[in-house]
């Protein structure tokens, strides 16, 4: 029988994103959330997390290589990652890239992300079990409070700040982060949306702000999130995104990507005004 079925991601109670569904592979309800990984028409498997798009094979590319890229090629030598989040294990294979990274670790707190993941989603899961990995189930705001190990960069790959997330978006997580990060240390997190979560942003960038000497944001174009127009944050304890990145070693590194290079490695940082307007107060470095 022809399936007749779509999912529909509500933004709020004003926007809807609809997927056409061919067939449902998972739905699970965790201690945490609801899972479900569906096969779509158009961007084909998808996962969703208390029904919000997580990931899709087709563009998940685009938010991966901007999350991990961008941090990895301005630090000069990140040998210790951590990822916050992450289940789907996109940003730990980007990481996992790189020659010069000793250890990926990853703190995901829902284990049925990561097996539903790793069961219908090996494109994004396929490195979770590489050697360098070490992948912790738990929280990551207690991970980062009690650590003694210090970190190169710290990717924070969270869901929206709603559940368990939502501490991820507060200023003792990220007093925490900034401890366990080494002197040349960088933290890079899911920035939400500078068109729809204003507010949000501003929150999180005036907490980066407080906290670090450099604090920044950079867009990027993600298809599956409400209005497509995304963005991650950057801090760090003095390396800068632009001034401290040598772009000939995206072309020595040999890697090759679909979304990132260095043209838009630089020019994710040129924010439109209307965001320059929400975030002067808080963009600095
Ligand atoms: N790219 C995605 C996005 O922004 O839509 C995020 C992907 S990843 C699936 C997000 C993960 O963060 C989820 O699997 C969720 O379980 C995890 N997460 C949420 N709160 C967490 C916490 N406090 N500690 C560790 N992981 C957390």
């Amino acid at each position: 029988m022809k399936s007749n079925l779509w999912i529909e991601e509500k933004h709020g109670d004003f926007l809807g994103m609809n997927y056409k569904v061919e067939k449902v592979l998972f739905s699970g309800k965790s201690k945490f959330q609801s899972v479900d990984v569906v096969q779509t028409k158009g961007h084909g498997k998808m996962l969703l997390n208390d029904g919000l798009v997580m990931v899709t094979e087709r563009d998940e590319f685009i938010y991966h290589d901007m999350i991990a890229h961008v941090p990895l090629f301005v630090h000069p030598d990140p040998q210790n990652v951590l990822v916050i989040g992450g289940g789907d294990g996109g940003t730990a294979r980007e990481v996992l890239r790189h020659p010069g990274v000793k250890k990926c670790t990853m703190v995901e707190i829902d284990e049925m992300v990561v097996e539903a993941c790793r069961k219908f989603i090996p494109q994004t899961s396929k490195d979770l079990d590489h050697p360098k990995m070490n992948l912790i189930i738990g929280d990551g705001l207690e991970f980062v409070k009690k650590t003694k190990e210090k970190f190169d960069l710290i990717l924070v790959d969270s869901t929206d700040p709603i559940g368990p997330a939502q501490p991820l978006f507060g200023k003792d997580f990220y007093k925490d982060i900034f401890n366990c990060l080494t002197d040349d240390g960088i933290v890079v997190s899911q920035g939400e949306s500078g068109f729809y979560e204003v507010e949000m942003q501003k929150k999180l960038m005036s907490i980066l702000n407080g906290l670090f000497p450099v604090s920044l944001l950079y867009n990027f174009s993600n298809l599956t999130y409400p209005g497509g127009l995304w963005s991650f944050t950057f801090a760090s304890k003095g390396l800068h995104p632009l001034n401290d990145f040598k772009e000939e070693r995206v072309k020595e590194s040999g890697l090759k990507f679909n979304y990132y290079n260095k043209d838009i490695h630089k020019a994710a940082f040129s924010l439109p005004t209307f965001m320059k307007n929400n975030l002067s107060l808080f963009l600095k470095g």
